[in-house]
């Protein structure tokens, strides 16, 4: 933890030195960054950080700032890489509260074969497109089931894959139909809206047609 404090304090540092008038002198632990690492961090975006055993980018270090400092719920889930043309639909990990396959129903409608995984970073995080592709359904209006939603159409290694993102908050798509969105693009934000028990995002990956599990789909591919 103590690495990763570091990490994001580098980053933070050399954002606010780039983008204000904030002396170095007037943040307390400054003396103890080298300007090497100031430079590195800010003139190699994308380079690797070496952070308890594993290495990440210094986007993943400021997405990481950026939900925190949003109040987003965060969890080591998975880690997205921002460079993939797979992202996941959230730049950080978030807590999941149900993975593909069969299951117990968790409320009257709901299914007992969860055909998604349900990610529950909390109400109003936005939601990001996993890839580019075509916007082709967006429900505004909630009439049950996956509430209000939006699919993308994708054409991924040749392959026809839509991408289904349920529950989100009314009033929060910020994308039409027919819309070209490239992947990581903020799409909506999670909500509690259709069959569901609380704020979360129920997401889909349909390959030609037929749903696939979302988490090993897009861990093969980010
Ligand atoms: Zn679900």
């Amino acid at each position: 933890m103590a690495l990763s404090f570091s990490a994001l304090l580098v980053a933070a540092t050399s954002l606010s030195a780039t983008n204000s008038s904030l002396s170095f002198a007037s943040t307390p632990s400054a003396t103890e960054l080298q300007p090497q690492e100031l430079l590195t961090v800010a003139a190699a975006p994308g380079q690797p950080i070496s952070r308890d055993g594993y290495s990440v980018t210094e986007a993943e270090v400021i997405a990481e700032k950026k939900a925190a400092v949003a109040g987003y719920r965060t969890a080591n889930t998975f880690t997205n890489n921002p460079t993939s043309a797979v992202q996941w639909p959230f730049p950080v990990g978030v807590p999941i509260s149900d993975g593909f396959g069969p299951r117990v129903a968790p409320t009257a409608g709901a299914s007992s074969n969860h055909k998604g995984v349900d990610f529950t970073p909390g109400q109003g995080t936005p939601v990001n497109a996993v890839a580019a592709g075509v916007v082709r359904l967006v429900q505004e209006t909630d009439q049950g089931g996956l509430g209000v939603y939006v699919v993308i159409d994708h054409v991924i290694d040749g392959v026809n894959v839509s991408s289904w993102y349920g529950h989100m908050l009314t009033g929060s798509p910020v994308v039409t139909e027919g819309q070209l969105v490239v992947a990581g693009q903020q799409i909506g934000a999670v909500g509690n809206t259709g069959v569901s028990t609380g704020a979360h995002t129920h997401l889909e990956i349909h390959v030609e047609d037929t749903p696939v599990d979302p988490f090993a789909w897009i861990s093969a591919r980010n």
